[in-house]
C-alpha cells in the first residue's frame, strides 16, 4: 500500500489523502483548503492527482473542508464513484450546491477586479453542473456494511460521532498470500456525550492509522459548562438589550447550539429570546438532521418520543433572504443572530459583525475552531481594528470562546479513542488534520500511548510500502 498526503498535512483543511493499493488508486475526502485567500484560491485549483486516474473516492463526512473539492473531480474527468454514508450524501447535496453558489459569487466579484485592472479572467473552479455531475456518481452506504471495491480492497463506514454522516474509514487491502493489511483513517473525530449524534465507535484489527489532531493539545471543558456560559451570555444581553451573534458553520455547529437552547427552556433555565438563524444552508442543514434520525443517540431519541423537536424553540426564526437578513440591522436587542461562515470567512455572519463589533455591549462567541489567517482567529486574537469586507471596524464587543461546542474530539477523548483501537498489529500512524503544533503533539502521545515512530507528513510527502 502506497500513501501520498495531499492535505490536511500539517495544517486542518484540504482533506485530501491518495491510497494506492492493488492497481487502484482511491481517494481518502477531497476537501477544500481554507484560510487566506488568495493562497486557498490557488491551492484548490491545483489537483494534486490527474481525476481522470481516480478508480473512488471515499469521503469520511460533509464538512467542506473534506468534500468541498469534489465537483473539482468532475469537472476534470473523474469516472469513479463517490462512498459516503447516506446522511452525509444529503448533506453534501446541499453543501456542494452553496460551497459552488458561493466560490461563483467571489469569482464575479474577483474577475470583476481584473477586468477593471486588464488582466485576464479567472474560470471558476466549479459550477452547479460539475455538482449535479459528482452527485450522480455517489454511492450511500450505512454503517457496518462491507462495500467490495474489487481488487481485493473493501471498505466499511463505522461510525465517528463528530456531525450527522460522520464516518470513520475502514479499508482492507488483501495482499499476496491472502491476508489482509487494515487501513483506518479516522477523518475527524466527534467529542464523545456531545447531543444528538451517538458517540464514536472503535473499530478493531488496524495495521496503519491516519489519525486527526486538531486539538491534540488540549480538553475541552464539560457540557455542564457549556449550557451554564450560554445562559450567562443570554442573561446578559438580555439586560443590556444587546446582540449576541454567534458565527458557526450552518452543519453541525449550529444543530448543536439549537438542540442547548431547546434543553435550556426545556429545563426553565433560559428566558425565550429571539434566536434568527441567519443562512439558507443553515434551514436545509437541520432539515437533514431532522430526516436522519438514524443518527441520534439514546436522549435525543427519548426527547423526539416525547413529541417535542430537540431542534426548534419559541422564538426561533431561519432568515431566508438577503433583505430579511439586512432587515435584522434594524431590529433592536436583545437577540442572538447566529450566521455562516463559521471561520467569518464569508456569509452573512459579516455584515452582521460590521454592525456589532463596535458596541461593547455586544457579545461575539466563537464556538469553532479558527485557523490561522481567518477573520474569525483575529477576533479571538483581539485584533483592532479588524477589517471586515474591505472596511476597517473598532472591536469593542466582548468576545468569549467555548472551545467545547467543538464537534471535534479533545485530547482527552482522541486519547481514549486511540487506545480503544489499538491493537497489536497496529504499526504505523500518520497524525493529520492539525497545525502543526498540533500533530507533533499528537506524534508524542501516540508515542507514550505504546506506538513509536508516529509521523506527521508534510503535504506531498510519500510513504511506499506501507
Ligand atoms: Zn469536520
Amino acid at each position: 500500500m502506497k500513501l501520498t498526503f495531499l492535505g490536511a498535512a500539517q495544517t486542518t483543511t484540504g482533506s485530501m489523502h491518495l491510497v494506492e493499493a492493488n492497481g487502484q488508486r482511491i481517494l481518502l475526502d477531497c476537501g477544500l483548503f481554507q484560510g487566506n485567500r488568495k493562497e486557498a484560491f490557488e491551492k484548490n485549483r491545483q489537483m494534486p492527482v490527474d481525476p481522470a486516474t481516480l478508480d473512488a473516492v471515499v469521503l469520511s463526512h460533509a464538512h467542506i473542508d473534506h468534500s468541498g473539492n469534489l465537483p473539482t473531480l468532475a469537472r476534470h474527468g473523474f469516472r469513479g464513484k463517490v462512498y459516503c454514508t447516506p446522511a452525509t450524501g444529503d448533506l453534501c447535496d446541499i453543501m456542494l450546491r452553496d460551497s459552488a453558489f458561493l466560490q461563483m459569487r467571489d469569482l464575479e466579484y474577483v474577475n470583476k477586479k481584473r477586468a477593471s485592472q486588464g488582466k485576464n479572467l479567472f474560470e471558476p473552479l466549479y459550477e452547479q453542473e460539475d455538482v449535479d455531475k459528482i452527485m450522480s456518481r455517489f454511492e450511500p452506504e450505512p454503517l457496518k456494511r462491507l462495500v467490495d471495491l474489487g481488487n481485493g480492497i473493501s471498505l466499511v463506514f463505522h461510525n465517528a460521532g463528530h456531525i450527522l454522516g460522520s464516518a470513520l474509514v475502514q479499508l482492507d487491502v488483501k495482499q499476496p498470500g491472502g491476508r489482509s493489511r487494515r487501513l483506518l483513517f479516522s477523518g475527524d473525530l466527534g467529542q464523545p456525550d456531545q447531543p444528538i449524534l451517538r458517540d464514536y465507535d472503535y473499530p478493531q484489527g488496524a495495521d496503519v492509522l491516519l489519525i486527526e489532531s486538531t486539538y491534540a493539545d488540549r480538553d475541552h471543558p464539560s457540557e455542564e459548562d457549556v449550557k451554564g456560559r450560554l445562559k450567562g451570555f443570554i442573561d446578559d444581553i438580555q439586560q443590556q438589550k444587546s446582540k449576541l451573534v454567534i458565527p458557526a458553520f450552518s452543519v453541525g455547529r449550529t444543530q448543536r447550539i439549537l438542540y442547548t437552547f431547546n434543553r435550556l427552556i426545556e429545563e426553565g433555565r433560559m428566558h425565550p429570546v429571539p434566536v434568527y438563524v441567519d443562512s439558507p444552508l443553515s434551514l436545509k442543514a437541520t432539515q437533514v438532521y431532522a430526516k436522519h434520525r438514524e443518527c441520534y443517540d439514546e436522549e435525543a431519541s427519548d426527547i423526539l418520543r416525547q413529541g417535542i423537536d430537540p431542534m426548534r424553540f419559541p422564538g426561533l426564526k431561519f432568515i431566508e433572504t438577503p433583505d430579511q437578513s439586512k432587515a435584522l440591522n434594524d431590529l433592536p436587542g436583545p437577540m442572538v443572530i447566529i450566521a455562516a461562515s463559521g471561520m467569518c470567512e464569508g456569509g452573512r455572519v459579516l455584515h452582521h459583525l460590521q454592525r456589532t463589533v463596535g458596541d461593547p455591549r455586544n457579545i461575539i462567541l466563537i464556538v469553532g475552531f479558527q485557523a490561522e489567517n481567518t477573520l474569525g482567529r483575529r477576533i479571538v486574537d483581539r485584533t483592532s481594528p479588524l477589517k471586515i469586507l474591505g472596511d476597517e471596524f473598532e472591536l469593542n464587543a466582548r468576545v468569549h470562546t467555548i472551545n467545547a461546542l467543538s464537534a471535534h474530539a479533545d485530547r482527552k477523548a482522541l486519547m481514549r479513542w486511540f487506545d480503544g483501537i489499538k491493537g497489536d498489529n497496529l504499526q504505523r500512524v500518520f497524525a493529520i488534520h492539525g497545525e502543526p503544533d498540533k500533530v507533533n503533539a499528537m506524534t508524542g502521545l501516540i508515542a507514550q500511548h505504546g506506538v513509536a515512530n508516529a509521523v506527521a507528513p508534510v503535504p506531498g510527502q510519500i510513504f511506499e510500502n506501507v
